[in-house]
């Protein structure tokens, strides 16, 4: 089969590679489509902390399911569309046993740890594997995994209805968080960021924006929130200010949320953490039930407008290269998908 592999840091090629081999239990999907998201980029570069080569990057997929592997699969047939939660867990561990299958102790998380979805083929467990309707957009599909992030992070942060909140960074992932906060229940969303074409989006759906570069950028977050601070700031940025301003602009027993990958230590005002009783949050990729619920919010189409403006473009799989490079270059676009 056809597969984007990256051989080592930022070598990327399109090649000749052999099928995945199915273990029980696993089932191998035909891609449609494959997004991509900045921890690829990360491991393409060589930043990811944990990733190993040679690789095949990708777990933004959505595609035909071909084979399958094991018993009690009924409620699958073979040509079904299917998403699926792109890493394996033991199920066994004190995380698993949570139900916090997203920080299992022995993750293997597709596109970094085991081959990804940049393919023409790729293989999932059963058990991770989600039917979506025959006639559902499969651009639309293909961002299931993004928008499951948003929904663990705003279900994680505790968000309630009527409650305010702040994203610092407006990328994929923090345009689809202020696209979810507000579907559950977030009265004023607000998205920092110093794009002028994300900002300009941003506004288009109707969020307020604010330039965290801009001189009265204080001024302007405490005019919105009557001198109070957030209930929630999600910090996608991934940046020491990004960090900063969300102690910074989290009120009095707020919550912060840390989505952005550090590659490094963040200084933090803890005696701001102290005196407002903050509320400090990690989290990491989507438990399987946030997933569902990814699944669940993309089949009931109220967000897939606003979903849908995210994908800003489309590349072949015989342009896989120069896709990465093009996701490479900060500019006025959001999620590249690539046709497989
Ligand atoms: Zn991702
Ligand atoms: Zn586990």
């Amino acid at each position: 089969m056809k597969a984007a592999v990256i051989e080592e840091k930022n070598n990327i090629h399109l090649k000749e590679v052999p099928k995945p081999q199915l273990k029980e239990g696993e089932a191998l999907i035909k891609v449609k489509y494959c997004g991509i998201c900045g921890s690829d980029i990360h491991v393409l570069k060589g930043e990811h902390p944990t990733a190993t080569f040679p690789v095949i990057p990708g777990h933004e997929f959505v595609g035909e399911l071909v084979e399958i592997k094991g018993t009690g699969n009924e409620e699958f047939e073979i040509g079904d569309y299917v998403v699926a939660q792109p890493f394996f867990s033991c199920g066994n561990c004190e995380p698993c046993a949570k139900g916090r299958d997203n920080v299992c102790q022995h993750l293997c998380f597709m596109g970094a740890h085991t081959d990804g979805g940049f393919a023409e083929y790729v293989k999932v467990a059963v058990r991770k594997m989600y039917k979506i309707p025959k006639d559902m957009d499969l651009k639309l599909a293909a961002l299931t995994e993004p928008v499951a992030v948003a929904v663990h992070d705003v279900r994680r942060s505790g968000l309630r209805a009527g409650e305010t909140a702040l994203i610092i960074g407006g990328g994929p992932i923090g345009m689809l968080i202020a696209m979810v906060a507000r579907y559950a229940g977030a009265r004023r969303t607000v998205i920092s960021e110093i794009s002028d074409f994300r900002r300009n989006v941003a506004k288009k759906f109707g969020f307020d924006t604010v330039n965290p570069l801009d001189a009265d950028f204080d001024e302007q977050i405490s005019a919105m929130t009557d001198g109070k601070g957030f209930d929630v700031c999600f910090e996608v940025s991934g940046s020491k200010p990004g960090v900063k301003t969300a102690v910074e602009k989290a009120k009095i027993t707020g919550t912060v949320m840390i989505i952005g990958m550090t590659s490094e230590p963040y200084p933090v005002d803890l005696s701001a953490v102290f005196a407002k009783e903050l509320n400090i949050q990690g989290v990491r990729i989507h438990s399987q039930y946030n997933f569902i619920g990814a699944v669940e919010l993309l089949k009931n189409g109220a967000l897939n407008e606003e979903f849908q403006a995210m994908i800003s473009k489309v590349f072949r799989i015989d342009e896989v290269e120069d896709a990465f490079a093009f996701a490479q270059v900060p500019g006025d676009y959001f999620k590249i998908l690539v046709e497989m």
